[in-house]
């Protein structure tokens, strides 16, 4: 059973690089980002509240993603493994998943603040399925259009100047403590820790991780 983290700062790749890994590995993942947005879509209790603290580049409430996590970890394709992007982004959450949910690796995703302004200046959106690109960096084939089903990709709100900075606070915050946290845990459980420089290009990135993965894995 795999079951593997994707950490880093916003912009990191973390979404990307889940991508790819998940295509690579044939395992799904889960996006929190995404579980929120399409709340956001159908949800409209909740709306209100998750729309307001995405967009103020704040992290929601805890429990409210705890919720949302589990509630999805426990669907039928996720039980031979998944691949969590952007969860857990608080010690809180680290604690919720290690109680009952073993996890094999914690792959950290290190950026420099430039290049994480660059990703996210040039980041675009399929909304329908949560799928991205780059304006440059991983351009779609077809100009502003989604690859697979050729609707248009749009820029997130939250993806603007004012706001990332607020978003690189709360992961300054509450997210980074994270990376202590998880090497602890490597002292006393099965738990495998890697860093990855993300300032390299998408596929150079991947292929880091892949190795690292494939090497641990026949062990
Ligand atoms: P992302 O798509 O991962 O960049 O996430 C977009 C936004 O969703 C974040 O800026 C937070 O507002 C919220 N969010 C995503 N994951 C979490 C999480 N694990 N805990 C709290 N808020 C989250």
């Amino acid at each position: 059973m795999t079951r593997i983290i994707i950490l880093g700062a916003p912009g990191s790749g973390k979404g990307t690089q889940t991508q790819l890994l998940s295509q690579y590995f044939c395992i799904p993942f889960i996006s929190a980002g995404e579980i929120l947005r399409q709340e956001i879509k159908n949800n409209k209790q909740n709306k209100k509240y998750i729309k307001k603290t995405i967009n103020k580049g704040k992290l929601v409430n805890n429990s409210f993603i705890i919720k949302l996590i589990k509630k999805k970890i426990q669907e039928k394709i996720y039980l031979n493994g998944f691949i969590l992007d952007g969860f857990p982004r608080t010690i809180e959450q680290a604690e919720f998943l290690n109680k009952d949910i073993k996890i094999k690796f914690i792959i950290y995703l290190k950026i420099k603040l430039t290049n994480i302004l660059n990703r996210i200046e040039g980041r675009l959106i399929h909304e329908p399925s949560g799928r991205t690109y780059h304006k440059i960096l991983n351009p779609p084939k077809k100009k502003n259009l989604d690859d697979l089903t050729g609707e248009i990709l749009t820029k997130r709100k939250d993806d603007n100047k004012k706001i990332i900075s607020t978003r690189i606070k709360e992961y300054e915050i509450f997210t980074k403590p994270l990376i202590q946290w998880f090497k602890r845990e490597t002292l006393t459980n099965s738990i495998k820790y890697f860093e990855i420089n993300s300032n390299n290009s998408i596929q150079k990135i991947h292929q880091d991780i892949i190795k690292k993965l494939n090497i641990n894995l026949k062990n």
